[in-house]
C-alpha cells in the first residue's frame, strides 16, 4: 500500500515540477511489452498505462467478435465511449523496465580527451590495487586503446581491433577487484557474471545474453551508456571444453560458443530488468560492438600444461635444460600462450576474440602485509577509522600484520581470506572497547592473532 503511494506521488511530481525527467523514459506497452522506440506512438490511459497502436486495434477488434470475458477496458476521454476492463492493472509500469530514450544530437557519453593516458590510469590503480605490475600496465594499455577505438573514424579503412583480455591469475589475486577499480576510475558501467551459471539458451541457468542485460541494468538502462561500459565475466576456465564426456555441454563449450558473437560485436536483444526473456519484460536492443569484454579465471593446472611445454622444447638438442628447471618457477604463468589454453579445454575461435593475455601473480606474505595497509581503503584504516569515531587510536604491531599474513595463505584463497581473520579478531575489540571511555589506545600483538596473549591495552593520559 505504502509502496502504491510512493508511486503514486512519484507519477504526480513527474508530472509536475520535473515532466522532463519522465520524458528521458521510453513508454512500455502494457500488453505486449514492447517500447516505444519499436511498437510507436503510445496511447497513455488512466493509471500511467500505455497501449500501441497495434496492441489497442486488436482490443477493439476482440471487442467487435464478443469481448474478452472478464476484462473491461474505460477508454480515456476523447477517445470515444467505449469502456473495456482489465483486472489487476497496477498503477504504474515498474520504474526498473523503463527504458532510456535514444535522443538524436545528443552528446557522446565518451569523450576521448576525458579518458586518462595508461600512465595515469596506472597510477590511479597503484593507489588501490598492491602489486600485479605487469596485469596493471597490460589492463591500462588495453584499455586506453580501446576507448581510442571506439572515438577513431573508419574513414581510411583501417580498423582497431577490439582489446578484449583474458586475465588468468589464483583466486584471490584482485582480478575483479582491478577490473571493479578501473570502471570506478573510468566512470564506465560495469557488469561481473560468473560464467558458471550461463548455460546455452533454453537449458536452466541464465542466458547467456543476460551479461548484457546486467550491463544495461548498471547503466541505469542507458543503452547508449551501456554500450561503452565493462562486462567481466569470471570463472571463464569453468568453461572449458569437458573431456571424456558423452552428454551435452549445454554449459561449456557451448556457452563459448554462444559468446562469440557477443565479444565479436552484435546486436542484442535484452530483456530490460530481468535475465531472461519472457512475454512480461520489455525488450531493448543493445551494440556489443563498443563493449569491452574481460574475462578472468583461476586456470587450475595450466601451469603444468605450461611446464610439459617449455620441458619439451627446452629437453632437446645441445642445450637441453634441466627438466625440473621450471618446477619450483613461481611466475610460470606468465609465460602462458594460446596453444596452453588451448590444450586446457578453451575454443580456439574463443581465444581468437581475446587478443590481450596476461596474468596476476599469487600474493605472498608481505604483498598480503601490502593489502592490509597500503591501499587507500586498506582494511586497517577502515577499522582504525571506525575506532577514531571512538576516539581510540588503534595500531598494529608489524609482527601482527605478518601472523595475519601467514594464517591467510594457509587457507589458499589469497587476498580474500585477510578480511574473514581480521573480522574474527575486531568482533572483541569492537564489542569491548566502546563500553570503557578511558580506553585511548589499542595495539594488535602476534600473539593475540596467534591466540597467545592479548592485545596491549592504554588508557588516556
Ligand atoms: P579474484 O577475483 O582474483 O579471485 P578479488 O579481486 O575478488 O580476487 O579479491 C578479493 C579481495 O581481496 C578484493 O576485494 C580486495 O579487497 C583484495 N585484494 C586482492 N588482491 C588485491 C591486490 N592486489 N591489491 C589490493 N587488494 C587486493
Amino acid at each position: 500500500m505504502a509502496e502504491d503511494k510512493d508511486e503514486l506521488e512519484e507519477v504526480n511530481t513527474e508530472n509536475h515540477s520535473d515532466s522532463h525527467k519522465e520524458d528521458d523514459y521510453e513508454k512500455v506497452c502494457y500488453v505486449c511489452r514492447r517500447p516505444e522506440s519499436k511498437a510507436g506512438k503510445m496511447i497513455t490511459m488512466p493509471g500511467n498505462i500505455c497501449i500501441c497502436n497495434s496492441c489497442m486495434q486488436r482490443a477493439f477488434d476482440q471487442v467487435e467478435k464478443g469481448g474478452f470475458p472478464g476484462m473491461m477496458f474505460q477508454m480515456p476521454p476523447g477517445m470515444g465511449n467505449m469502456s473495456f476492463q482489465m483486472e489487476d492493472v497496477p498503477n504504474t509500469v515498474p520504474q526498473k523496465q523503463k527504458i532510456k530514450k535514444k535522443k538524436e544530437g545528443e552528446q557522446p557519453v565518451l569523450d576521448i580527451r576525458s579518458i586518462p593516458a595508461p600512465h595515469k590510469i596506472n597510477a590511479q590503480l597503484n593507489e588501490y590495487v598492491v602489486g600485479q605490475e605487469h596485469a596493471k600496465k597490460a589492463i591500462s594499455v588495453a584499455v586506453y586503446n580501446h576507448y581510442k577505438r571506439i572515438a577513431a573514424d573508419r574513414k581510411d579503412g583501417v580498423e582497431i581491433e577490439k582489446s578484449n583480455m583474458l586475465m588468468i591469475g589464483p583466486t584471490g589475486s584482485g582480478k575483479t577487484y582491478l577490473v571493479k577499480t578501473l570502471a570506478k576510475l573510468l566512470n564506465v558501467p560495469l557488469a561481473i557474471a560468473d560464467a558458471t551459471s550461463l548455460t546455452e539458451a533454453g537449458y536452466i541457468g541464465d542466458d547467456i545474453e543476460s551479461v548484457v542485460s546486467k550491463l544495461l541494468a548498471a547503466a541505469d538502462n542507458d543503452v547508449a551508456k551501456a554500450e561503452h561500459g565493462i562486462i567481466f565475466i569470471d570463472e571463464i576456465d569453468k568453461l572449458a571444453r569437458k573431456k571424456n564426456t558423452t552428454s551435452r555441454d549445454v554449459s561449456g563449450e557451448a556457452v563459448q560458443q554462444g559468446l562469440l558473437k557477443l565479444l565479436e560485436g552484435a546486436e542484442v536483444e535484452v530483456p530490460v530488468g530481468a535475465n531472461s526473456k519472457n512475454a512480461m519484460v520489455p525488450l531493448e536492443t543493445v551494440n556489443t560492438k563498443n563493449i569491452l569484454f574481460i574475462c578472468g579465471g583461476a586456470f587450475p593446472d595450466l601451469e603444468d600444461i605450461i611446464k610439459e611445454r617449455l620441458n619439451r622444447t627446452s629437453s632437446m638438442g645441445f642445450q637441453a635444460d634441466l627438466r625440473d628447471k621450471y618446477d619450483h618457477d613461481p611466475n610460470i604463468l606468465r609465460q602462458v600462450e594460446i596453444e596452453d589454453l588451448r590444450k586446457f579445454g578453451m575454443i580456439p575461435e574463443f581465444l581468437g576474440r581475446l587478443p590481450i593475455v596476461f596474468s596476476l601473480d599469487a600474493l605472498d606474505e608481505d604483498r598480503l602485509v601490502q593489502v592490509l595497509k597500503e591501499p587507500k581503503n586498506a582494511i586497517l584504516k577502515q577499522y582504525q577509522k571506525l575506532l577514531a569515531m571512538d576516539e581510540v587510536d588503534l595500531r598494529f604491531d608489524e609482527d601482527a600484520l605478518h601472523a595475519i599474513a601467514k594464517k591467510a595463505l594457509k587457507k589458499d584463497t589469497g587476498a580474500r581470506a585477510l578480511r574473514a581473520i581480521i573480522e574474527e579478531f575486531m568482533l572483541d575489540i569492537m564489542y569491548e572497547i566502546p563500553k570503557d571511555d578511558n580506553i585511548g589506545r589499542v595495539t594488535i600483538t602476534k600473539e593475540y592473532i596467534e591466540n597467545t596473549g592479548g592485545p596491549i591495552i592504554e588508557l588516556r593520559a
